[in-house]
């Protein structure tokens, strides 16, 4: 077993939670909402979204035009965020439960890693911020607080969340069970390297599962994450009753 690749089994833990941040963890896309109300404005915004869906535009090319609409320095882009996105209420309790049973928490995200811990430490404080595992793109913020997206990778997603899963997935016979939470396109390669996806009710990770057989269970919230989650955990379900479309 490699550490480097695989830092989430530091601790030997028997389950691994990996969740997406924005729409999954976060209320409102963080990205989204910045692109929304500081750079290229909803319509737009829109319109990029249905042509990555369509496959005529890559998620790298239609997100960096979006943030590159964005002209506001990068701090105050975060405290805007800090100020106006909330996190799903079910998360904290989940991720405090979570860590008393030794189960990891890791945030897999198309977004930028500071955003992500400013916010994380705003909403639940700097010991959880620096605990949580955050695998995103990196900012590069000049001087004069003009900033960049630098991505994690060479791929069209600029973060193909399946590359940090796979190390995961290939542990072997005593790895651990690992969970996947999302609600968008980017989760779905994601979700092929583990046991049980959580996709969110009414988004478009749905449509993909189906579309590409992924086995899935729905959520509302983290709340509902957190009931499925401890049940198997604690021997009242398995994954495979959870599974909606097997
Ligand atoms: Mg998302």
């Amino acid at each position: 077993m490699t550490i480097s690749n695989t830092p989430a089994m530091a601790r030997n833990p028997k389950y691994i939670v990996f969740t997406d941040w924005d729409g999954t963890v976060t209320l409102t896309d963080t990205n989204d909402h910045l692109t929304d109300n500081l750079g290229l404005g909803p319509e737009r915004r829109r319109w990029l979204n249905l042509q990555i869906l369509d496959g005529n535009w890559t998620f790298r090319d239609a997100f960096k035009s979006m943030l590159d609409s964005v002209d506001t320095p990068f701090d105050e882009c975060v405290e805007m965020i800090k100020r106006d996105v909330k996190l799903d209420p079910g998360f904290e309790k989940f991720y405090y439960w979570a860590k008393a049973n030794n189960i990891p928490v890791v945030v897999v995200s198309s977004g930028m890693k500071p955003i992500i811990y400013a916010l994380l430490e705003h909403s639940l404080g700097k010991e959880a911020a620096e605990d949580i595992d955050i695998i995103a793109n990196d900012t590069l913020v000049r001087e004069d607080g003009s900033w960049d997206i630098i991505w994690r990778d060479d791929t069209d997603f600029g973060h193909d969340k399946s590359i940090c899963l796979k190390p995961y997935n290939q542990l072997g016979d005593n790895r651990p069970v690992l969970f996947y939470c999302g609600d968008g396109v980017s989760d779905v390669s994601a979700a092929k390297e583990t046991d049980l996806l959580f996709a969110k009710e009414g988004r478009d990770l749905i449509t993909y599962c189906e579309r590409e057989d992924v086995k899935y269970t729905t959520f509302g919230g983290f709340r509902d994450i957190h009931k499925v989650v401890q049940g198997i955990v604690e021997g009242h379900g398995t994954i495979d009753q959870a599974v909606e479309n097997s």
